[in-house]
């Protein structure tokens, strides 16, 4: 037999950046929650694109919508309105319970739209004087790649080299409220944060800090910025994270599974009296919200709407959280997360997360490591329960050496 993973993953190498690491497979096809490489190997899924993957690989109601739509309309710009344009952007606002929506590309995209809109909202209807306008974060945050997120960045990799840096970003801890409460000044115009953090190995903050972070940001006239892009629309077990806190943000980013792993759709979502403040010139994009993304869009909003996939990813989740707190103790040194989406801590003294992750990948089961010795699972909310306990066994194999 002739492999052909050696040589696809030497051409990559030899005509790409090195700005990625990827784990040794070629990926040539994939089905809901299973891909199959070049060499015909089958994996499980169990990172599911970051979380853009969230119903699975080629869904069957996506993919139909995206076969239509590309036999009658791909793209437009929006130097015209298309007749897809209003159906998906009413189904996300209802979704979202907001007024309005600005949809865009890439989740640093949106992120971008959101600290645009409220920067402009904090002069324009807050009153902050010109050039102040502050932005509160998290440390350990990822919102993205652009120049001015990783000003905001505390993780060296992310953020060295790139400067000089956007000003008028505040970092405090993630998770207390105090510290929030103290950043807080006339010129502050939002906090921005992750209701989970993700990169950061799939942190859960302490119960009550996002309903403290509520309550100042309505006591102080600051707008709430939930970035949901990788632990909204259903990876949690609801459609945002951010409910399991019983908190209503004032803006909502969202991504990856926006575009139902198919087409990149980003999109803000907010009231009028902050999304309004936008005018014609100010902020756009060529491909933002064109049909193909629209149609697709539109499908996932659906999806979503139904409420089964956000039901099986808090049913399956806790079979995985069962099974992986079952290893606690024997290879495994802490587990966090809510609904389908775990970070393991493996202990250090056995090996790094990436080994972890490679070892798994030798077994079938695809997942990535983050920061040290934290692995992340996430597999598309499509899984079943026999995946989740083949998963769960390979990990206990690996972690038990
Ligand atoms: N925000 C969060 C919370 C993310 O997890 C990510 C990507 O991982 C982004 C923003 C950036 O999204 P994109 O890679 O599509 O620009």
């Amino acid at each position: 037999v002739e492999f052909r993973t050696g040589e696809a993953l030497a051409d990559a190498e030899r005509w790409t950046a090195h700005n990625y690491h990827p784990l040794p497979v070629v990926v040539a096809e994939a089905d809901g929650a299973w891909v199959t490489d070049v060499d015909g190997r089958r994996y499980l899924d169990f990172l599911a694109g970051y979380s853009a993957l969230n119903f699975g690989h080629r869904h069957p109601d996506l993919i139909a919508a995206a076969h239509a739509q590309l036999d009658r309309l791909t793209l437009t710009s929006r130097a015209f309105v298309h007749d897809r344009f209003a159906e998906f952007c009413r189904g996300l606002a209802e979704l979202c319970g907001k007024d309005l929506v600005l949809p865009m590309n890439t989740g640093a995209e949106a992120v971008e739209t959101a600290i645009k809109v409220a920067r402009k909202w904090g002069y324009r209807v807050k009153g902050v004087a010109d050039e102040r306008a502050e932005i509160i974060v998290a440390s350990g945050n990822f919102h993205g790649r652009t120049t001015t997120i990783v000003s905001f960045s505390t993780d060296p990799e992310a953020r060295a080299d790139f400067g000089p840096y956007t000003p008028g970003f505040v970092v405090v801890p993630y998770g207390d409220v105090a510290a929030v409460r103290d950043a807080i000044t006339p010129n502050t115009v939002a906090v921005l944060m992750e209701p989970i953090q993700g990169e950061a190995g799939v942190l859960v903050p302490p119960a009550g800090f996002f309903a403290g972070v509520r309550e100042l940001c309505t006591e102080h006239n600051v707008l709430m910025i939930a970035d949901e892009i990788q632990s909204g629309l259903g990876r949690t077990g609801k459609t945002f994270a951010i409910e399991h806190d019983d908190v209503v943000p004032d803006m909502y980013v969202l991504g990856k599974a926006l575009g139902g792993g198919i087409v990149p759709v980003s999109a803000v979502a907010a009231d009028r009296n902050v999304l309004g403040v936008l005018r014609p010139g100010e902020h756009g994009s060529t491909f933002g919200g064109n049909p193909l993304a629209c149609a697709v869009g539109a499908e996932v909003v659906r999806l979503l709407a139904g409420g089964e996939f956000q039901e099986r990813s808090a049913r399956l989740g806790a079979r995985l959280h069962d099974g992986l707190n079952a290893l606690i103790g024997k290879g495994v040194v802490a587990v966090r997360g809510r609904g389908l989406w775990a970070g393991v801590d493996i202990d250090p003294a056995l090996m790094t997360g990436r080994q972890a992750c490679e070892r798994l990948a030798e077994r079938g089961v695809l997942a990535k490591d983050t920061h040290g010795s934290t692995i992340r699972l996430a597999p598309p909310l499509v899984v079943t329960e026999e995946d989740i306990d083949l998963a769960l066994t390979h990990l206990a194999a690996v972690v038990q050496g």
